[in-house]
């Protein structure tokens, strides 16, 4: 591994999220200085968290698998293993106006809305689909079309159709069956000998892991700088000599950009051809908004509740302290409702009041008695790059971590493929990211 002195080069890296975090880690960890540039006034990015009367709490619903190795790895060398808790995930699904648990290949079995004889072919699907290796062949078929011949028609319209629709909205026909084969593939790894589910979380929460990597980067020398975004690129020839900011420009060595790739083409724009910066353009994303309610006691038992209605605007119903103890919010209880959309859509477009007030409206008709009096308080957050939309032949549209300009190297949540986007790969993305920018550097 390369070592180079303190006084060696300076990397800077754009972003705070978990991808820049660990970019800027990786780099310390090699010798190299990094300067993080985060246009908001906290670090974790789609995992920033918020205040509470008791722990701070992720804006966007957070966990991971049992799976997720790369975030366990870097936890591990920070020492801080320990703070990594596991525990069971009680997940459910609401159908026409009734509640049935699907936390177990049992529950599964019991699930009257299908015929028997297409429970049992779920079930078959969701332990062969994990065995399927070759997924190449999933690159250029929709997910719809596969789900359809693999479960038959009943099953999808009960069971998929509403899943890939509350995810994806009217794309949801777009979406290509790797996407989906991945999904159920990482919710199966994260199940146990029992068939159980397990999911992981940080004690203090994702803004407690993130103020350790912070800890960590500052004392390998390594500079955080919140409130300042990029604006630009500076260039000399086809190298990058630094990153232009309102109060000026920050001096580099190279650079590691880790917003999404529209933000990136924006900064890289006036340095690269229209090409290339209209292949940075071609990737669509939807937006996500999140409400996040505080309420004086639980709705149900369920930690996740998917809802297999069409009228019903969300992901599901996230009952975050179905998993981490309500005691960690001062015994407030903590649900998320989660809708991603088009930036066009009016409701990415509400106020937080209106937002609110529309989400309750909807989340009435399955809990009749929630009163405005147990909604202690709300919150709504939006993202505008959520969730990359992986078409059919998504893999031909990334760009490569290596861009035109020599020293600049993009990790961006598009790129991840052909898992979907989450903090374990940020984690490994940021870190592989780094690694190339170092090589780089030692090249010259
Ligand atoms: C609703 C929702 C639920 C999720 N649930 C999970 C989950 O349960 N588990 C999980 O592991 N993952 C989950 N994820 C995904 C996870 O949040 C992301 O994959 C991960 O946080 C991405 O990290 P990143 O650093 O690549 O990108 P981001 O977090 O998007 O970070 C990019 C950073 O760049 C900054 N930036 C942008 N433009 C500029 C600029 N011009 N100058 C400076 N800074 C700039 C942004 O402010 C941001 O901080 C979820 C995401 C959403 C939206």
């Amino acid at each position: 591994m390369a070592q180079l002195a303190a006084s060696g080069p300076k990397v800077a890296v754009i972003g705070a999220g978990f991808c820049g975090l660990a970019a800027a880690y990786e780099l310390g960890r090699r010798g190299i200085r990094a300067t993080v540039l985060e246009m908001d006034g906290e670090v974790g990015g789609l995992a920033g968290s918020f205040a509470t009367e008791g722990e701070p709490l992720e804006k966007f619903y957070h966990h991971w698998f049992t799976s997720d190795v790369h975030m366990m790895d870097l936890i591990g060398e920070l020492g801080q293993s320990d703070k990594v808790v596991l525990r069971p995930s009680r997940t459910g699904l609401y159908y026409a106006h009734d509640f049935f648990k699907l936390s177990t290949p049992l529950d599964l079995l019991c699930f009257s809305p299908l015929p028997l004889a297409s429970r049992i072919r779920l079930g078959l699907l969701a332990l062969w689909v994990r065995r399927i290796r070759n997924w190449r062949s999933l690159e250029d078929v929709t997910a719809a079309d596969w789900l359809r011949k693999l479960g038959g028609e009943r099953v999808y319209q009960v069971v998929w159709a509403p899943l890939l629709h509350g995810k994806f909205g009217s794309l949801a026909e777009e979406v290509a069956a790797v996407w989906f084969w991945n999904k159920l593939k990482l919710r199966g790894s994260s199940r146990g000998g029992s068939g159980k589910e397990q999911l992981a979380y940080y004690q203090g929460g994702f803004s407690a892991l993130a103020d350790a990597l912070v800890a960590a980067i500052r004392a390998q020398g390594g500079d955080i700088q919140l409130n300042r975004p990029a604006t630009g690129l500076q260039v000399d020839g086809q190298r990058v000599v630094g990153v232009c900011t309102k109060e000026g420009t920050v001096a580099a060595d190279g650079v590691v950009a880790t917003p999404a790739l529209p933000v990136i083409a924006d900064l890289a724009a006036a340095h690269t051809s229209e090409e290339y910066a209209t292949g940075l353009r071609r990737i669509r994303y939807l937006a996500n908004v999140c409400v996040v309610l505080e309420l004086d006691r639980s709705l149900s038992d369920i930690y996740w509740l998917n809802v297999n209605d069409p009228n019903f605007p969300f992901v599901g119903v996230i009952e975050h302290t179905n998993f981490e103890p309500a005691s960690s919010y001062a015994g407030r209880h903590i649900v998320y409702l989660s809708r991603y959309l088009p930036d066009s859509d009016p409701f990415y477009q509400m106020s937080d009041e209106e937002a609110t007030a529309l989400t309750l409206t909807h989340l009435r008709r399955m809990f009749p008695d929630l009163s405005d009096e147990r909604v202690l308080a709300s919150h709504v957050w939006r993202a505008r790059h959520a969730q990359p939309v992986v078409e059919r032949g998504y893999r031909r549209l990334i760009p490569s971590a290596q861009t035109p300009l020599r020293n600049l190297f993009i990790a961006s949540m598009a790129q991840i493929y052909p898992q979907d986007r989450g903090t374990n790969y940020a984690v490994k993305q940021g870190r592989e990211a780094a690694q190339l920018m170092a090589e780089a550097l030692v090249r010259g």
